[in-house]
């Protein structure tokens, strides 16, 4: 039986772990078998994370995370969590290993997936040539031809880096202008092996065994036409990963876990929640840490008052006149 697990290891995990870590909590951080790390590892620079002004890789950032965890206590599992029983006071997480761990709340950052275009042909050649990961898979794609489908910031970072391998990349958008912050979309223009194709969705990835080329509709006139290419990035965005809680805990309109104003508490008792499974707006690495920030610290509170008499009633309005000590 621990105080807390924490489930999730991407910056609002690996923050809740050490700030809990570092009240004696003795975190518990189930990471994932194969995701361990969350998105940032499949990113390369990370140039907006405060304190590396000369940036720093993606996986040396989440890597520095889990040691600074780990030194204040904190135990990291590599596996995955299969059910969750959050009901009673004593709450259950059963992972991949079989294992059964108990604790007294729980701390549920575990992120968000590439979101998928829905369309034929994108499942049954993903891995052949349709990829959701370009510092993955671009290596794979020297000299070939290759389309980004997206206008944000991630498909401007992927169009970017794929330039490195492809010998001309396709940025497909839906519209004739770019949801991506200026920096980003600047260097994308400047880009010769970046060309735009405006105002078109892929409605069709062709090919047998391997992408072979896509058909995109114009959003405008409706006209279709076919390019010949040889691997598709989708960078469309990404969906909270929520499917452990679905029917557990309240969710909102937009699909993320409904938190009680500012605070990371669920509907359930002792289940708090953080990063990019409560929000829907920001989803940067900063905030999803400054998130795990108010996991850890609300779930402190919510300890100290089981210790005392039960599960307390914290409302927004007690949380935001904490003593200065508590609230830094
Ligand atoms: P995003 O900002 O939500 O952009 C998604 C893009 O995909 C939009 O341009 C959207 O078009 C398009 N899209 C969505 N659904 C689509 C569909 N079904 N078919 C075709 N196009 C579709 O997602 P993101 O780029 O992954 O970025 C997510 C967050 O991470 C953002 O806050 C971003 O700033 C941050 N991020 C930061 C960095 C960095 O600073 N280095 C790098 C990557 C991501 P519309 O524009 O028409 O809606």
């Amino acid at each position: 039986m621990r105080q807390v697990i924490i489930i999730g290891s991407g910056p609002a995990g690996y923050t809740a772990a050490i700030y809990a870590a570092r009240a004696n909590l003795e975190p518990l951080v189930v990471a994932s078998s194969v995701e361990a790390g969350g998105e940032l590892m499949n990113t390369t620079d990370v140039e907006n994370f405060p304190g590396f002004p000369e940036g720093i890789q993606g996986p040396e950032l989440m890597t520095k995370m889990q040691e600074q965890a780990e030194r204040f206590g904190a135990e990291v599992l590599f596996d995955d969590v299969v059910s969750l029983e959050v009901d009673g006071p004593v709450k259950k997480v059963t992972l991949g290993s079989g294992a059964v761990h108990e604790a007294d709340a729980i701390v549920f950052a575990t992120g968000s997936a590439p979101r998928k275009i829905g369309i034929e042909g994108e499942s049954r050649l993903s891995g052949r040539g349709v990829s959701y990961c370009a510092t993955c898979d671009g290596f794979f794609f020297r000299e070939r031809v290759i389309a980004v489908v997206g206008g944000g910031d991630s498909a401007m970072e992927e169009a970017t880096f794929l330039t490195k391998f492809a010998s001309k990349v396709y940025v497909i958008h839906r519209r004739d202008e770019l949801r991506a912050s200026k920096i980003m979309q600047d260097r994308a223009f400047k880009n010769d092996k970046i060309e735009f194709v405006w105002n078109s969705e892929v409605v069709d990835i062709l090919g047998e065994d391997a992408v072979t080329g896509i058909v995109v509709e114009d959003t405008v006139d409706g006209s279709r036409r076919e390019i010949e290419l040889q691997g598709v990035f989708v960078a469309i965005g990404y969906d909270p990963r929520t499917h452990l809680v679905h029917g557990t805990l309240d969710f909102t309109p937009e699909g993320t876990i409904r938190v009680d104003g500012r605070s990371s508490r669920t509907s359930v008792d002792g289940v708090f929640a953080a990063g990019d499974v409560i929000d829907p707006t920001y989803r940067q690495a900063v905030t999803a840490a400054g998130s795990g920030t108010v996991a850890a610290l609300d779930l402190e509170h919510y300890l100290a008052g089981l210790g005392e008499a039960g599960a307390p009633d914290v409302t927004g309005d007690q949380i935001q006149n904490l003593p200065e000590a508590d609230a830094a």
